[in-house]
């Protein structure tokens, strides 16, 4: 006897299976916390976070999302050759010598320091920029004080600013100290805001939430947001503290199946370094996803749950490149053949992608965003 299939990619070996009805429901949910005139910006680098960058984007333009941002040219480019016609932003660095790209697919390319500025300009382009602030991160931006490079980037010849913007560092924390550094960086972009003015120059489009930064300071208004996580319907960790919270719905499933079962006896050993000893005679699952698949390998030994059958079986021994073993002895009725889910629901059990991620030591973002091109991707 083999397991019940429900769909044809039931025999790959590890396939990510997209709910784009929850997609849709995100995007809804999403929108209706934005404040109003304020406009969802998706957020779908590195392949839309693991889900699959075509089929994400593709969906969302068609739910009525104009605006996307992406990390690099690359990842820009790929989107207009998938249809997408509304604004693409790229958040990271391009070298200004493909600027000629950035004009020829219409992006807009974020303008990281004066210097940068210039030198993008200078490429004789009229390439369309939203211009970064550091408020506070010290990762990329002009310095929210340098108002004379913020001022003179915007005389620059070969751009045209559309928009400013900040990002947060700690929107996901509502320890106090937190809170009041969030609120300074606030108060820093606004009052770069406050200096375009008084120096006459017209305040270009607005940014500076993603998925933490509206779920925590929803009274915060301006033009975009730039949602990533929750889009995809889960947040970076398994707390549920934000003030806002919308019902968000996961997006991807991650699931695979038994190809081989193993009886081992008491004492013997499974896997690499004979990391795992069984305490007892055992059954072992062989699972053909590995830490190439994106199963992280810090999730060996019991840090990692699999679902079969609905119920919890633990990692037994070190995840592999290609496979990993789970200890299904108190599994009833378990045979090869028997889908497995890495990470989703199953009849009544779940593996959240967050509780997963905590279990390695990392945030969803890093876990989803790193799951490879092995999988399938399939969309029900
Ligand atoms: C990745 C990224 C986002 C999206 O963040 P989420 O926490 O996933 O919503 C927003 N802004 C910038 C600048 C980013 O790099």
């Amino acid at each position: 006897m083999t397991g019940l299939r429900q769909n044809k990619y039931e025999d790959e070996r590890v396939y990510i299976e997209l709910n784009l009805e929850n997609l849709d429901h995100n995007v809804d949910v999403l929108s209706e916390a934005l404040p109003s005139g304020c406009q969802l910006m998706a957020v779908v680098k590195a392949n839309a976070y693991g889900a699959g960058a075509k089929d994400i984007a593709l969906r969302l333009s068609k739910h009525g999302v104009e605006a996307f941002c992406v990390a690099t040219l690359e990842e820009a480019i790929e989107l207009r050759s998938f249809g997408i016609l509304g604004s693409i932003l790229i958040l990271g660095y391009t070298p200004p010598s493909k600027a000629e790209l950035l004009r020829r697919y219409d992006l807009t390319q974020t303008l990281t320091d004066y210097d940068y500025a210039k030198a993008l300009s200078l490429q004789g382009f009229n390439i369309s920029a939203h211009m970064k602030i550091d408020t506070g991160m010290h990762r990329l931006g002009f310095d929210h004080f340098d108002l004379e490079s913020i001022a003179a980037a915007f005389s620059l010849d070969c751009l045209n600013i559309t928009g400013i913007y900040t990002h947060l560092c700690c929107a996901d924390s509502l320890e106090p100290e937190d809170v009041a550094f969030t609120n300074t960086q606030i108060t820093r972009f606004y009052d770069v805001l406050s200096m375009l003015r008084r120096e006459n120059i017209p305040v270009p489009k607005t940014h500076i939430q993603s998925s933490y930064g509206l779920l925590n300071y929803p009274e915060v208004k301006y033009d975009y947001v730039r949602a990533g996580i929750s889009l995809y319907g889960v947040l970076s960790t398994p707390e549920d503290n934000t003030r806002l919270k919308p019902d968000l719905r996961p997006v991807l499933s991650l699931r695979s199946s038994i190809i081989q079962l193993r009886r081992i006896k008491a004492g013997e050993s499974v896997g690499y370094g004979r990391d795992f000893t069984a305490e007892r005679d055992s059954l072992i699952a062989v699972i053909p996803a590995g830490y190439a698949d994106g199963y992280p390998r810090n999730l060996s030994n019991g840090k990692g749950h699999v679902l079969i059958s609905g119920c919890l079986a633990p990692v037994a021994g070190r995840v592999s490149m290609d496979q990993l073993t789970a200890d299904v002895t108190d599994i009833p009725g378990v045979c090869v053949g028997m889908p497995v889910t890495l990470i989703g629901e199953e009849g009544a059990g779940a593996v959240t992608a967050p509780q997963l991620a905590s279990n390695g030591e990392t945030i969803t973002n890093e876990l989803l965003s790193r799951l490879g091109s092995r999988p399938v991707r399939t969309c029900i």
